[in-house]
């Protein structure tokens, strides 16, 4: 339902509890989000309201400058902790969250099943962390465009990975919109979110991927190939 994802210098913790508090107004059931350190990726989620997150991550919050955040409205699965976004893989290396329904997952997780791989959640989303795993060999983008090669749906897809300083990013029909700052950017599903730290703003096309760093972006389709997309500045209020 609702997306934020952060890098940059700041906590991003910080970041992603304000933009998705902006995205509240859409309702959803359940929070979480995934920080990472360079080191390791530590995901927390909780069924409910994100002041249940909040609280949680009160008492223990989690640091690092990388993060993305999610507020679900389940279409596939109870509202509870474990099918509350971000989905890890196993190895708790890749990590992703996802908007929108993939309209084939059940075949897609059934031959993932039968070649080993274990599902913790009852989400058609979490197909989209072991095809990404499964198609992974060093280059993030490549393995994110392989995996959505095999879905068919609506999403809005946000990915990272442990030994990359890098977002990657999708959508197609699910919107999803990109805040450029000073040596950070953010993403977001609905601007709103970003307006506390950007009116520096992309609006990604259906169909485009984005690999998001510190200084910047870069677009393409499906395909592979550059896209070019105008920073356009926003002078709205929410
Ligand atoms: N279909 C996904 C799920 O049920 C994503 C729902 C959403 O867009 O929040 O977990």
């Amino acid at each position: 339902c609702g997306i934020v994802g952060y890098i940059g210098s700041r906590q991003a913790q910080d970041v992603l509890i304000s933009g998705l508090s902006k995205l509240e107004y859409r309702g959803y059931d359940s929070a979480g989000v995934a920080i990472g350190d360079g080191a390791c990726i530590a995901v927390k989620k909780k069924a409910g309201k994100l002041a249940n997150l909040e609280a949680e991550l009160g008492s223990a919050p989690l640091s690092g400058t990388l993060g993305i955040g999610h507020t679900r409205w389940a279409t596939h699965g109870l509202p509870n902790d474990t099918n509350a976004h971000p989905h890890a893989t196993e190895d708790g290396q890749i990590v992703i969250i996802h908007n929108g329904i993939i309209e084939n997952y059940l075949k897609l997780k059934e031959a993932l099943m039968s070649r080993g791989h274990e599902f913790k959640s009852e989400t058609d989303s979490e197909v989209l962390a072991h095809l990404i795993e499964e198609a992974y060999s060093g280059d993030l983008y490549e393995a994110v465009r392989t995996a959505l090669g095999q879905v068919r749906g609506a999403y809005g897809i946000v990915v990272t990975h442990v030994d990359h300083r890098e977002i990657v990013a999708a959508r197609t029909v699910s919107p999803l919109v990109m805040g450029v700052g000073e040596g950070e950017m953010f993403l977001a599903s609905d601007v709103p979110a970003l307006l506390a730290y950007t009116r520096k703003m992309v609006f990604l096309h259906d169909g485009d991927m984005v690999v998001l760093n510190d200084d910047g972006f870069r677009v393409t389709d499906l395909d592979g190939n550059e896209q070019t997309r105008a920073v356009e500045h926003i002078d709205w209020d929410a």
